[in-house]
């Protein structure tokens, strides 16, 4: 077990810390026997430990470092740690010498000194205000790409295998698979007949005709795509009139290309309320031109063939009544007891956990970003919203109209695919979860980014053990494995692992246990305690 020496008011972000990187640990016990102890605040005299982490960008353990040699620097900025780059958004402590894992301009981050049989291992900067930083702020786009929060857990592993301490750890991916993927469906239209003579038909008529041909020309189209829209431009009249096919079916379009993936859609309540913006203006064009009880119908056929139905949510970011409302709309068309959320365009404020916590929500998956791709809050694992008493984040980590929208990045296909290949590849190393949106009518003119979507799936599946579930299942199985519980033998190294049995549908997870003559994996389902 690890003792962790913090204040108060950290607390709560050391204990969500601790579900992410979920290891045995306790608030450590002054006097008490460890092998390690982690120490962010407060005095450390009192500790009995082999190896004491000591984190914090302040002056406090005078026999670390001689403080004139010692510099600050105020965040956000990059430290170095091997391959990796990431950022620390508060205070920095430099170090003058020191042999470093960790380093800032070419100074030392961390110092390692050993006094009698003590390991003293200085890391200059807030653990926990960093995580608290990264789970109510979230990172800025341009720090998008790094999994920051992943990075401080891997340190922190790294820093206790270095020193051969042995310990258990349930690895955020279930037993067997590298990771989750959860493919998602914003739904914004829901048929190109309901927009007659509106802004979204002025814009794809645009879009499928002077826009598509300077595409060719460009070379950002092939020829196919291009008659492919000039073909369902000149389909409209028939479309309008009821007697063709309407361009935009989305559960049927995702279905053909996801099978025999399940996928969830997120459908609005009502049709024509745009709502209010966080700074408290009304868009009109917000509002969508559909309710979710004209499409109740195809939306149950869905749900019976596994697809999860889930809200996207007008005003229940801000208002606990309107979540009410919102989520009376959408019961009934699920399979699942309680309904989770994702915000039309990403709205979302500092006392929302609170208020979808109240309304009733299931979980919130709107941690994500419209100008970019990656990982919001550094991590791509579920947490728990700050807040709230346990209402849980899946956050978004790939969107389409980010990608490749005109007003967005508008990447090539190749160079979205790219940046998608990096989060796969972390996703690997990490686990966690891979939250794609591919919103309603991307497969269908005039977008036709269906190709785009399925090399991603290709990509995401290549060589990777990829559990698929829809997202209230994905949200599922984490809160399985936060139920999961250490007690630690007195006077061992044993540890037993207990927990609820997980629900049917769930798969195990697994205990890695970390020794330094190496390391073993356990499967656990949670029927049996193990002890190891
Ligand atoms: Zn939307």
């Amino acid at each position: 077990v690890i003792g962790v020496s913090t204040n108060d008011t950290e607390l709560e972000t050391a204990a969500e810390f601790f579900e992410l990187f979920k290891i045995p640990w306790e608030r450590a016990v002054p006097g008490k026997r460890y092998r390690v102890v982690l120490s962010t605040d407060g005095p450390t005299v009192n500790l009995n430990t082999d190896l004491l982490l000591a984190y914090g960008s302040e002056d406090r353990i005078p026999d670390a470092e001689s403080v004139a040699a010692v510099e600050h620097t105020s965040g956000p900025v990059d430290v170095t740690w091997g391959d990796w780059t990431f950022p620390i958004y508060g205070r920095v402590r430099l170090f003058g010498t020191g042999a470093s894992v960790l380093a800032c301009g070419g100074r030392p981050v961390d110092v390692r000194r050993c006094a009698g049989s003590r390991v003293t291992h200085r890391v200059g900067y807030d653990l926990f205000h960093e995580i608290r930083h990264l789970l109510t702020e979230g990172q800025p786009p341009s720090r998008a790409a790094v999994p920051t929060l992943e990075l401080h857990i891997g340190l922190l592993r790294h820093l206790l295998l270095e020193s051969r301490v042995p310990f258990a750890e349930i690895p955020p991916r279930p037993d067997g698979y590298d990771f989750t993927c959860c493919l998602t469906h914003d739904v914004d239209f829901f048929g190109i007949r309901r927009h007659k003579f509106d802004r979204t038909l002025a814009g794809f008529v645009a879009r499928a005709s002077v826009g598509t041909l300077a595409d060719l020309v460009r070379g950002r189209r092939p020829l196919g795509d291009a008659l492919r829209n000039w073909v369902a431009l000149l389909s409209l009249p028939r479309v309008f009139l009821g007697v063709g096919p309407d361009l935009w079916q989305p559960f049927d379009d995702y279905a053909r290309v996801e099978e025999p993936r399940r996928s969830t859609f997120f459908l609005a309540p009502f049709k024509g309320r745009p709502g209010v913006a966080p700074d408290g203006t009304v868009n009109p064009s917000r509002a969508v031109r559909y309710a979710a009880s004209d499409i109740a119908k195809e939306a149950s056929a869905a749900s019976s063939a596994g697809t999860e139905i889930a809200l996207h949510g007008i005003d229940a970011w801000r208002d606990e009544q309107a979540g009410r409302d919102e989520i009376g709309q959408i019961k009934g068309l699920n399979g699942r007891k309680r309904t989770g959320v994702r915000m039309h365009w990403l709205y979302f404020a500092a006392d929302s956990p609170q208020k979808l916590e109240a309304a009733g929500f299931d979980y919130d998956s709107t941690w994500g970003y419209n100008e970019t791709v990656g990982y919001r809050a550094g991590t791509s694992q579920v947490f728990r919203l700050t807040g709230s008493e346990g209402l849980m984040e899946l956050p978004l980590s790939i969107m389409d109209t980010a990608l490749l929208f005109a007003g967005r990045m508008r990447l090539t296909e190749d160079r979205a695919l790219a940046l998608c290949k990096a989060i796969v590849t972390n996703a690997r190393q990490l686990g966690g979860t891979l939250v794609i949106n591919w919103h309603d009518r991307s497969l269908a003119p005039e977008r036709l980014w269906g190709r785009c979507y399925r090399d991603l799936l290709k990509e995401i599946g290549d060589g990777n053990r990829v559990w698929f579930a829809t997202a209230g299942e994905a949200v599922d199985w984490f809160r399985w494995r936060r139920s999961i519980r250490f007690t630690i033998e007195p006077d061992s190294d044993r540890v037993r692992v207990d927990a609820p049995p997980g629900p049917a549908v769930v798969p195990p997870a697994s205990i890695r246990v970390h020794r330094p003559e190496g390391g073993a994996e356990i499967r656990f389902d949670g029927r049996e305690p193990v002890t190891v």
